[in-house]
């Protein structure tokens, strides 16, 4: 937008400096027509002086100008030299007459043909200007130009000479009128000259307040207003023009800020977040960049040099010692930092930043306060390619409280009852659309965002619950369950409330990634011991084994959709579905088949002794926690 205004700008700068110049140019022509207009008259008149010159000096006989006197003094000289000199009034030449200069370099009127004021002869003329003086001098015509003599313009002095000297001179006064009439002719175009200045420089200085606009609005749009650092529109701005190649990517985010807000207040929160970016942008140089990624999440590209990993370390260092003092309270925060060196070799920016992410993740995991820093070689998880939304953009949602989770029931068909809800997180993006988890889990998948995520779910689905007696289930992933803080969340939440957590079921995939089963077995325990519930989801999809599910000792077992949803038609799922039935059930594992979609899947499953199903026919997920009534709809 700005390019547009800069562009006009140049060419309003243009047509300023075009008009100067013509108007500078017309000024100048003026002055030339002016003076060939005065030369063209000039040249008549000395042409004609020319000529009485001669007829005059046919009557002197000696040098000087006494002759003259005497010559001019008969009155039918003077009469008819009068008269030939008055033919050459004009409205442009207001008066003519001749002079000499006497004895005593006075200058008197020989003749003078001028219609009014007529000067008698022998008269004496005062001298105005000193080119009288030089017609004596130089034997050659002069102008002068009057400039305080009303209406005079222009005064013509001509020589008449005799034998090399000079021994009168013609005196021609030309009116203002030409160059007046010229000056009123060429008015309009000066004023419009003058106006067409006028509105370029307005326009100029418009452009210019636009453009000004255009950068403090562009400054604001890429500040955030508590750290003074750039913010998210910002990285949006250079993540395309940005030369990964010079930079390492940290991301950086406070530990256990939100204690400090529920210790201090929000205030004091503010206070520690500003003071901490500033103690962060007084470590890094100015070609690094530092962006405030929201919350209490930083992104730093490190302009290259060798000692990226010394940098974290130094600002992580820094952050540590310092004593943030708020109303009188001594605050301590650490932080975490996780570490690219080679965000480069990313698909792209976002992919640079989820790598960064991952590593912080692992900071976090490892007991926070440090630096974890991106081995290459490590096995790195491919990115989902179908899934369209960013780490940004689940950051954003988290900051906005955009997250949400619907809600979906499941059915008891022997009683008619809503048996349970399955918790099923969603993003509200800004337009308002719903966006479902399988367009942004796969992206965040095992980063910081992904924790932050489960945390948030967590938190919502706890606080739903607590009071409405209804019974829920909740996903958790391996790698969730792993996590000391999410299992910490857990422990904090349900001890203190064994009626909240005899109503939970966590749904948990056993998948590839449990790889240690006994680990896997003891969070398992750790969530019975709580009174909570364990469901294996998606069983039949991926590596369940058997004997290890047995050996989980969960509560449920979800039968995988794939299995469920073709049920009706193909009968080697139907056999599946049945032996994991009778495998559930010698197991003391109850069963819940997933995907029922329609009529004919739901009365496929009457036949099996399934004991809950949950589906499309039977209700979809919704924000509110549907009724019986409400269901088959
Ligand atoms: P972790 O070590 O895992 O990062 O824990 P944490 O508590 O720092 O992380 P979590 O994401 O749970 O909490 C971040 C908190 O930061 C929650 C949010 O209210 C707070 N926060 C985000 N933005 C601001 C802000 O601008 N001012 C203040 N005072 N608090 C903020
Ligand atoms: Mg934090
Ligand atoms: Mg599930």
């Amino acid at each position: 937008m700005v390019k547009r205004e800069i562009v006009i700008f140049f060419l309003l700068f243009l047509l300023g400096l075009f008009l100067v110049y013509t108007y500078s140019e017309v000024t100048k022509s003026k002055e030339r027509i002016f003076e060939r207009i005065e030369q063209h008259e000039i040249s008549k008149i000395a042409y004609v002086l020319q000529n009485m010159q001669q007829q005059i000096l046919k009557h002197i006989h000696e040098y000087d100008y006494q002759d003259l006197i005497t010559f001019f003094k008969e009155k039918e000289h003077a009469i008819a030299y009068e008269e030939m000199l008055a033919m050459m009034l004009t409205s442009d030449v207001k008066y003519s007459y001749i002079l000499y200069r006497d004895e005593e370099r006075k200058f008197r009127f020989l003749l003078d043909a001028s219609k009014t004021d007529k000067a008698s002869f022998n008269q004496k003329f005062d001298v105005n200007a000193h080119e009288y003086d030089l017609v004596y001098t130089t034997k050659k015509s002069q102008i002068i130009r009057q400039q305080n003599i009303e209406n005079l313009y222009v005064t013509y002095l001509h020589p008449i000479i005799k034998n090399g000297e000079v021994v009168a001179l013609f005196n021609i006064d030309f009116t203002t009128d030409i160059k007046s009439i010229i000056l009123e002719s060429i008015k309009p175009l000066e004023t419009l000259f003058t106006l067409l200045t006028l509105f370029v420089v307005i326009f100029m200085a418009m452009t210019l307040m636009q453009i000004f606009h255009y950068f403090i609005t562009k400054k604001k749009i890429f500040t955030d207003p508590l750290t003074k650092t750039f913010n998210r529109n910002y990285l949006e701005e250079i993540s395309s023009v940005l030369n990964l190649g010079n930079y390492s990517l940290a991301m950086l985010d406070l530990d256990k800020f939100k204690i400090i807000n529920d210790t201090y207040g929000h205030k004091a929160g503010d206070y520690v977040l500003s003071h901490a970016s500033q103690i962060i942008k007084n470590s890094i140089r100015d070609n690094d960049i530092f962006v405030r990624y929201g919350g209490e999440e930083f992104l730093l590209f490190i302009n290259n040099r060798d000692s990226k990993r010394d940098i974290c370390e130094r600002v992580r260092d820094k952050i540590a010692k310092e004593k943030f003092v708020y109303n009188g309270h001594e605050i301590y925060v650490t932080l975490s930092i996780g570490l690219h060196t080679n965000p480069y070799l990313e698909k792209n920016m976002q992919e640079a930043i989820k790598k960064a992410d991952t590593m912080l993740y692992e900071a976090k995991k490892n007991g926070r306060n440090r630096v974890v820093v991106y081995d290459e070689k490590r096995e790195t998880t491919a990115s989902s390619s179908f899934s369209s939304k960013d780490l940004a953009f689940v950051k954003e949602a988290l900051d906005e409280d955009r997250v949400t989770c619907y809600y979906q029931p499941i059915y008891n068909h022997k009683t008619g009852e809503v048996f349970k809800y399955e918790a099923l997180v969603r993003i509200i993006a800004q337009d308002g659309t719903i966006i479902t988890p399988y367009q942004f889990l796969p992206q965040i998948k095992s980063t910081n965002m992904h924790y932050k995520l489960t945390q948030r779910i967590l938190a919502l689905v706890f606080e739903k619950f607590r009071t409405n007696q209804k019974l829920v289930s909740i996903n958790l992933s391996f790698t969730d369950l792993n996590n000391p803080d999410i299992e910490e969340t857990i422990i904090q939440a349900l001890r203190v409330d064994q009626d909240l957590a005899s109503r939970i079921t966590f749904e948990i995939l056993e998948s590839d990634e449990v790889d240690d089963i006994e680990s896997f077995k003891q969070k398992i325990h750790m969530l019975h011991s709580l009174k909570a519930k364990v469901s294996i989801d998606d069983f039949g999809s991926g590596y369940s084994n058997f004997k290890r599910i047995i050996d989980t000792e969960a509560n449920y077992l979800k039968i995988d959709g794939s299995l469920v949803k073709n049920i009706h038609k193909n009968s080697k799922d139907f056999k599946v579905v049945k032996s994991i039935v009778h495998f559930a059930t010698q197991s003391n594992m109850q069963t819940i088949a997933e995907f029922v979609h329609s009529k004919e899947v739901y009365e496929k499953l009457l036949s099996l002794d399934i004991d809950y199903m949950q589906g499309y026919y039977i209700a979809a997920p919704t924000p509110e926690l549907l009724k019986k009534e409400e269901l088959f709809q």
